[in-house]
């Protein structure tokens, strides 16, 4: 596939806490990193994405007396599977990783900053209504295509491209750049979702 010069590369969530040895560490979710750096030269825009969590936030199983990680409960917003604590804000854990490198990114978005309100999504906030910015900054800067890339698969990286594909956005998975956690038949679930959205999957590298 051919790149343009106004096609971004959104990188989501390659950060500690969803690698090997993370608190959420996505199934070789370390090995996206070659995958990502070989690609990311062909863009002239890259975004990266940040889970960052406030302590005690709603997302996690540790913050609903007896409830534990994959239990699913009701927001306000509606459904939201519990996680372990994970990319607490200023830890370790929620730092890139740091053989991602890709110093030329135009901009790092950090998303989940809310207590009561996850955020899978890197342009809609779990609630589906209240964005995160993302979407007015590539239209003021004039992208077009966004490609994913990153972590996880069947999560943020889904949430994402699906959203992408809502805004009128021609949406790209680079399937061989991302990691599912694949809990309960997830990433099988959203692949099919993904294809009914008219999101591309591009098996392979670029
Ligand atoms: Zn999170």
């Amino acid at each position: 596939m051919q790149i343009r010069a106004d096609d971004v590369l959104i990188v989501v969530d390659v950060q500690n806490d969803f690698c090997p040895g993370g608190a959420l560490a996505v199934p070789e979710g370390d090995a996206v990193i070659p995958a990502i750096l070989e690609i990311a030269p062909k863009f002239e825009h890259v975004v990266l994405t940040q889970d960052w969590h406030p302590a005690g936030h709603g997302s996690f199983a540790s913050s609903h007396q007896g409830r534990h990680p994959l239990e699913t409960v009701t927001m306000a917003y509606g459904e939201q599977t519990l996680w372990p604590d994970h990319c607490v804000q200023g830890t370790w854990g929620a730092e890139l990783h740091a053989e991602l490198k890709l110093p030329q990114a135009d901009l790092i978005l950090r998303k989940g900053l809310r207590r009561d309100v996850d955020s899978y999504s890197a342009f809609f906030e779990n609630d589906r209504v209240t964005p995160t910015g993302l979407e007015e900054y590539l239209r003021e800067r004039g992208l077009r295509r966004a490609f994913f890339a990153g972590l996880a698969y069947d999560f943020c990286v889904g949430y994402s491209a699906l959203d992408a594909r809502r805004l009128g956005r021609e949406a790209v998975v680079l399937r061989e750049a991302c990691r599912a956690i694949d809990a309960r038949g997830s990433a099988a679930a959203m692949e099919r979702r993904l294809r009914e959205a008219g999101v591309v999957e591009m098996p392979s590298a670029l």
